[in-house]
């Protein structure tokens, strides 16, 4: 028999109409609909992954009829065309048939078992016998014409398609995926991803991240609609922009190279190894802690609107809760940590999950609680079978949210810890919001059977400063609870049954471990200054942007060493005006008072694009209008930036630096342009800082060999050593197969940082480092030995770079950087440096 589609804006209309088709043919065709689309606010629309799952869902070797209401209904069933299976896609006919008329028709038709070219044919008479009817008793009915489809796309509902890499190093995880479905929300428009059979609904979060596309991925966007062309220019900045996720957040070693690294371990005597995520030492009881759940019993039910209403409250109370759970987190980890949250409240929010879920009190008459736990199992089950492992870990979050979701509805509150004592936590696995409950006064250390290195909960238990290890195996959930146990976060060891001289040794390795802790959290708020004879102070400052501004103070941080203003232009459809960058700028400001606050013009183009700015496309973007350059052939924009920054700057001590500049000329031009604003500000008796430093950053090899020149002319040097490694080493920083070649360490790189530093001090100025190589604790004392003033980094990085500082004297600093300029190779830089650590530990 031949299957049909009825394919509507209106899921109402849809099946309204199946209903009026089955009663018509006694429930005798195979009939399916799609109908709306999976957004509570605004449920008009079509979907072609609706309809090709409807297809699918009558499909037989006889073929399917769609039949379809106006606009992009159409479109939709077209796509859905193109989705399925070629050779599937040829037995599915689309019909032009008016949707009630040609449905009834079509069923009654199918219901006989003609075939499909005589169901379609009925379909599309359909409308004849009305037609004929209504022309005897109204004249003036014009003579029905042969429905065609449009040649060309209606205004307004153009198809775009766009095919994006995925850029990110631990692919599309939850928290770009998060930032996708934010952005593809905004539009008026259907959006579809494809990545090779796989489709998803670019407005669901899990839908998304089920694609499972890892870094280097091809991703195909098919957008049609109103704003179709608006969702794709976003969704395409968006990608390369990594989805606004940097990648030092996401700097965690994967689960199976963890394993490796454990299996290399040396085998302590008596110990159980698993993968160490979080380091310390603990000494203390076990205490089991089972998150235990209330089991599920399926009910049947009558009033299923009921139990949707009770699904959507219990929804928006977990909403609730993890907004609460964000804004502790933000308070205790920072708010990079905290995100972890806002991906979690994207889960709420999926049409895809909450539509299963409806679907399934409806058609089954179930419980509202036992059709969600059915979904979150069967999604999480998806998540577990990817192959990325980091993507694999999030079906822990999803886990989460739904168990959040579950005590609203059957009415408990989620399983709290209580600890009689302080001791070591056991579970089988932790989900995000458990860790982020813990404090590290009464939860000495963290074991858990299951769980990888880069689950959310590992960078929680972390970032709280839980010594963690992971992955331990199942067995450890049978240990005594209150026996004494010994840890080691670090290599990821446990002691069962330690031995007394075992015991002695953890607790006092432990204490040490507490006061270097104690030592370096008080430390991290004064100044580093090295040791000896001759200190001298190295001013420890944050790379930062406008998001995180308040937490780097709690690291210790100084001041800003380098505020990347280009966050306040990406992932936007016009540049933000003067007024809202003043805003910005002057929060910063207020935040670091009188600390210094040095603020990059913004550094577009390369990797970093905006589609309102008419960015042509480069076939070396790198090596491109990028940076200051950008800049100076957009001085409107330009000017307008400079304008906010002088403005914020009385009262504060905001300086300003030039990012990609190459040239003295080149910076001559750019201060020339500062002056013309400063003129002008001047003229109209607007106040602003005039002694406001200006200096530039460091990161094209050109820059070096003429450093001498410009540093006349500056202020100050900031060394942007990612850059000037991949421009000295001609190897792409983003790019894994020269990955060997970026590397800051390497004593091509060193040597330009000892030539810039020489310049500098040469004139009298005074230079930093704000890229990533000033974060290495280990390159701390070759970067004070080369003469660095100043280092710059994300500032959880803060306390260990100052105690690095404050472990060295400056004679050793300079006969480290001297040998390291005669080594040959990143690697014996490494091991020298490591080598050096260790002498100046023991
Ligand atoms: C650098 O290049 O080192 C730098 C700090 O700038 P960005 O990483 O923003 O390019
Ligand atoms: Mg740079």
């Amino acid at each position: 028999m031949v299957g049909l589609v009825f394919v509507s804006h209106s899921a109402k209309l849809a099946e309204g109409v199946k209903e009026i088709a089955e009663q018509m043919t006694q429930g005798k065709c195979m009939i399916a609909v799609a109908g709306g689309i999976d957004d509570p606010q605004n449920p008009f629309g079509t979907d072609p992954i609706k309809v090709k799952a409807a297809i699918e869902s009558v499909y037989g070797k006889n073929g399917v009829l769609v039949i379809m209401d106006l606009g992009s209904a159409l479109l939709s069933a077209e796509m859905a065309l193109e989705f399925l299976d070629p050779e599937q896609a040829q037995n599915v006919k689309l019909c032009a048939a008016p949707l009630v008329e040609g449905a009834v028709a079509a069923a009654v038709q199918a219901s006989i078992g003609a075939n499909i070219a005589d169901v379609m044919n009925e379909a599309l008479n359909a409308l004849r016998v009305k037609s004929e009817q209504l022309a005897q008793v109204n004249t003036m009915a014009p003579p029905l014409a042969p429905s065609r489809s449009p040649a060309v796309p209606l205004p307004g509902q153009e198809k775009i398609k766009l095919t994006l890499t995925i850029l990110n190093r631990n692919g599309l995880h939850a928290r770009p995926a998060a930032n996708f479905v934010k952005a593809a929300g905004l539009f008026q428009a259907n959006i579809t991803v494809a990545k090779g059979t796989k489709i998803a609904n670019a407005k669901s979060i899990n839908q998304m991240t089920l694609l499972d596309a890892g870094q280097g991925d091809q991703i195909e966007v098919r957008a049609s609609g109103p704003q179709a062309r608006q969702a794709t220019e976003l969704l395409k900045v968006l990608a390369e922009n990594k989805f606004n996720e940097k990648d030092e957040e996401t700097a965690f070693v994967t689960l199976e190279k963890a394993a490796g690294l454990a299996d290399t371990r040396e085998n302590v005597q008596g110990a159980i190894a698993g993968i160490p995520v979080s380091a310390g030492i603990a000494v203390g009881p076990v205490a089991h802690y089972h998150s235990r759940f209330p089991e599920i019993k399926t009910r049947q039910i009558q009033d299923t609107q009921s139990e949707i209403n009770k699904l959507q409250a219990a929804v928006s109370k977990a909403g609730k809760d993890l907004e609460q759970l964000r804004n502790q987190a933000a308070q205790k980890l920072g708010a990079i940590k905290a995100a972890i949250f806002d991906a979690q409240k994207m889960f709420l929010n999926d049409p895809a999950l909450l539509d299963a879920v409806q679907d399934a009190i409806l058609t089954q008459q179930c419980n509202a609680e036992s059709a969600w736990q059915k979904s979150i199992d069967a999604m999480a089950k998806e998540y577990r079978k990817l192959t990325d492992p980091y993507l694999r870990e999030q079906a822990v979050d999803l886990i989460d949210v739904g168990r959040r979701v579950l005590v609203h509805l059957i009415g408990r509150r989620l399983p709290t810890l209580e600890l009689a004592q302080p001791a070591i936590l056991f579970a089988k696995e932790l989900t995000p919001s458990d860790t982020v409950q813990l404090s590290p006064d009464n939860v000495l250390a963290i074991c858990t059977a299951l769980g990888g290195q880069t689950s959310h909960s590992a960078i929680v238990a972390k970032a709280l400063g839980i010594p963690t290890i992971v992955g331990l195996g199942e067995d450890i959930l049978t240990w005594t609870e209150n026996d004494i146990i010994a840890l080691d976060g670090t290599q990821g060891l446990v002691w069962p049954h330690p031995t007394q001289s075992q015991l002695t040794e953890c607790q006092t390795r432990r204490e040490r471990w507490q006061t270097q802790q104690q030592q370096a959290k008080a430390l991290a708020q004064t100044p580093a200054s090295t040791m000896g004879r001759n200190p001298k102070t190295i001013k420890v400052v944050a790379n930062s942007d406008a998001h995180d501004t308040k937490t780097i103070l709690d690291y210790g941080a100084e001041g800003v060493g380098l505020f990347r203003t280009e966050f306040l232009f990406l992932g936007r459809l016009q540049a933000p005006c003067e007024k809202e960058q003043l805003q910005t700028y002057t929060q910063m400001a207020n935040i670091m008072q009188t600390r210094p606050l040095v603020i990059r013009t913004l550094d577009l183009g390369a990797d970093k694009t905006v589609p309102y700015l008419n960015m042509a496309p480069e076939n070396n973007p790198f090596l491109g209008l990028r940076g200051i350059r950008f800049c100076l052939a957009h001085i409107e924009i330009f000017k307008t930036q400079l304008r906010a920054i002088l403005k914020a700057s009385p009262g504060h001590n905001i300086k300003i630096m030039f990012p990609m500049i190459s040239t003295p000329e080149e910076f001559c031009e750019a201060k020339a342009v500062l002056n013309e604003v400063k003129q002008e500000l001047k003229s109209a008796g607007i106040p602003f800082d005039e002694n406001m430093e200006v200096g530039l950053m460091i990161e094209v090899p050109s820059a070096v060999a003429v450093a001498d020149q410009l540093a006349g002319r500056a202020d100050f040097f900031s060394i942007g050593s990612n850059d000037l490694t991949q421009y000295i080493m001609g190897a792409d920083r983003g790019n894994r197969k020269v990955n060997h070649l970026v590397n800051a360490l390497n004593p091509a790189v060193l040597r330009m940082v000892a030539q810039t530093a020489r310049a500098a001090r040469k004139a009298g100025i005074w230079v930093g480092m704000c890229g990533e190589l000033a974060a290495n604790p280990l390159a701390a004392p070759v970067l004070i030995g080369l003469g660095l003033d100043e280092l710059s980094m994300n500032a959880p990085n803060i306390p260990d770079v100052k105690n690095a500082i404050r472990h060295c004297t400056m004679h050793h600093a300079k006969k480290m950087a001297q040998t390291v300029l005669t080594l040959e190779t990143a690697k014996q830089v490494e091991a020298y440096l490591k080598l050096n650590k260790e002498k100046s530990v023991k």
